[in-house]
């Protein structure tokens, strides 16, 4: 990379593939909502993928996907009600030390993604255990930086995260799902509301 070139963080890796974009196998290109290229250097923009894991037959179905630049992400995010983002911010203070564990990952050299994204950040849970969780990072044009991201979070906590919101934030979340995605009714069986970790 070019000198010229910084990010938020030092640490930072080429995209991994369990980021790419499904149907394409390369990384996302543009954002979900302004449709902006987004692999240009300087670029902030975040990732998520809700995955259904069937832990029987070990394989994983793609429930809805996205990359967002983080002027979309911020203006989502205005529109959400100040009560519910202050209890899932509570939520997580309460649960894990983003900082700490940011801290004990960096200073175990652990820049694979693997590290970061092994167990359910609130509850622990191994990957391999759960039957749905999202993942979710940060990334700067062709990188992945970690910050407080990436980690995953699983059902239960999913769940309770759902609980806390308001109904208008509810209202958003389902609108934001209505508007950009379009499952195929197979797809949409596998689960009864859409959960959103980023918005
Ligand atoms: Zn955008």
């Amino acid at each position: 990379m070019s000198s010229s070139e910084t990010h938020i963080v030092k640490e930072y890796i080429k995209i991994p593939k369990a980021f790419y974009a499904t149907d394409t196998d390369k990384p996302f290109s543009n954002c979900i909502s302004c449709d902006k290229y987004l692999l240009l250097p300087n670029n902030p923009y975040v990732i998520e993928k809700a995955i259904k894991q069937n832990l029987e037959y070990n394989t994983t179905d793609v429930i809805f996907e996205y990359a967002m630049c983080m002027d979309c992400y911020q203006n989502i995010n205005e529109t959400l009600s100040s009560t519910s983002k202050a209890s899932i911010e509570q939520y997580f203070s309460g649960n894990v030390d983003l900082n700490q564990r940011r801290d004990t990952l960096l200073k175990n050299n652990l820049l694979s993604i693997n590290d970061w994204t092994s167990n359910c950040i609130i509850k622990g849970t191994p990957i391999s255990e759960l039957t749905e969780y999202q993942i979710a990072c940060q990334c700067d044009g062709e990188y992945l930086l970690f910050t407080n991201m990436p980690f995953i979070i699983g059902n239960i906590a999913l769940d309770e995260m759902m609980q806390l919101l308001s109904n208008q934030t509810i209202g958003e979340i389902r609108g934001f799902y209505d508007k950009f995605f379009s499952p195929d009714p197979d797809i949409k069986k596998l689960f009864d509301e859409p959960k959103f970790i980023l918005i």
